[in-house]
Formats: C-alpha cells, sequence, structure tokens
C-alpha cells in the first residue's frame, strides 16, 4: 500500500466557511474515533447513504455552526465510505468533540452509522493512510495504542458497534499500522 494516491480534501475545496473566532493551538496527546451516527429516533439509519460528496460536509459544518453555536465543524477529519477524506479543522488546532480532551486530542469522524453499518474497506485503507500522515507530523504519537473511541470518554455508543469493535482489535493486536 502506497499513500502516493493518498489525498486529503482540503477546506477550500470543499467550500469551508472562516471560523468567527482564531483557533487554539493545541499539541496532540491522543485520537478519537466518532461516527456520524443517526438522527434522533432512528438509530438504524444507512447514514453513509445521505452523503453526497463535499456539499455533505459543507451542510455539516453549518449545522455545528448554526445549530449548535460551534466556531467551526467538530472533528479534524472525516472519512466517508467510498474513502474520501475531508480536511476539518486545522491539525494542531482544538476541536470540539469531546469534553475535556478537546485541547489534547485528533478527532477524526466515519461518515456513517456503525452500530448498523460495516466499516467499507476503502475507508479503512483510507483511515490507515491517514494515521501514517497524522504519525508524519506527530513522531510522539503512539499509534495504535493512543486511538481512542468516543464511548472510552463519554456516556455514547459513537463511534458505533462495529467501528469501536474495529478499533479495539487494532488496539488488541498491536496492529502495525506502518507495514
Ligand atoms: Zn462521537
Amino acid at each position: 500500500m502506497t499513500s502516493s494516491a493518498f489525498r486529503i480534501i482540503k477546506r477550500a475545496e470543499w467550500g469551508a466557511i472562516t471560523p468567527k473566532f482564531p483557533y487554539i493551538n493545541i499539541f496532540p496527546e491522543r485520537i478519537v474515533i466518532h461516527h456520524y451516527g443517526m438522527e434522533v429516533g432512528r438509530p438504524r439509519t444507512i447514514t453513509s447513504k445521505y452523503y453526497k460528496g463535499p456539499d455533505s460536509i459543507l451542510y455539516l459544518q453549518n449545522k455545528h455552526i448554526k445549530k449548535l453555536g460551534l466556531n467551526d465543524i467538530k472533528y479534524h477529519f472525516i472519512i466517508c465510505q467510498d474513502g474520501t477524506v475531508y480536511e476539518g479543522r486545522p491539525l494542531g488546532t482544538a476541536g470540539c468533540h469531546c469534553k475535556s480532551y478537546d485541547n489534547t486530542t485528533i478527532a477524526i469522524m466515519f461518515y456513517g452509522n456503525y452500530n448498523v453499518e460495516q466499516v467499507d474497506k476503502r475507508s479503512l485503507k483510507s483511515f490507515i493512510l491517514l494515521l501514517r500522515y497524522i504519525k508524519e507530523k506527530y513522531k510522539h504519537l503512539n499509534i495504535p495504542k493512543c486511538i481512542k473511541n468516543h464511548r472510552d470518554y463519554e456516556l455514547t455508543l459513537c463511534p458505533g458497534h462495529n467501528l469501536s469493535n474495529l478499533i479495539n482489535i487494532m488496539k488488541l493486536r498491536n496492529w502495525n499500522f506502518e507495514e
């Protein structure tokens, strides 16, 4: 697997809104995994079906800013089922995704509902390449040990049973993502 084909869709490419307030610079210690999940009351939704390219990321950013009152999209990276990776908040700045851990973590969100969906091979491949990209920037990170599921920190099902199981297996086997 080479990283030559790996590309992150930058904010400007998906038309990100410029945040009102300056970012808070951070030095990350861990990576937190999230999923999109589902709308309230619709636990069986196949969320990845609603992904419509860059517009869906802009929609999400709008939702986080206008509905939740945040400064920007919650996460640093969004991985879609087809393997596309989007840049969210700039790496090295605080996200807004996990209370008490925003200033020490990198947030990766998988665009799906992994209580009912399986992790697509293409998104898994992108995830591995993204981890390598992060490791190049932050050599001190002990991957996969430093990866956490959102549910490790808060009372939530996020990132869904299937995705959190996968993360736990990767950690349990101390899987070598650099191979
Ligand atoms: Zn989450």
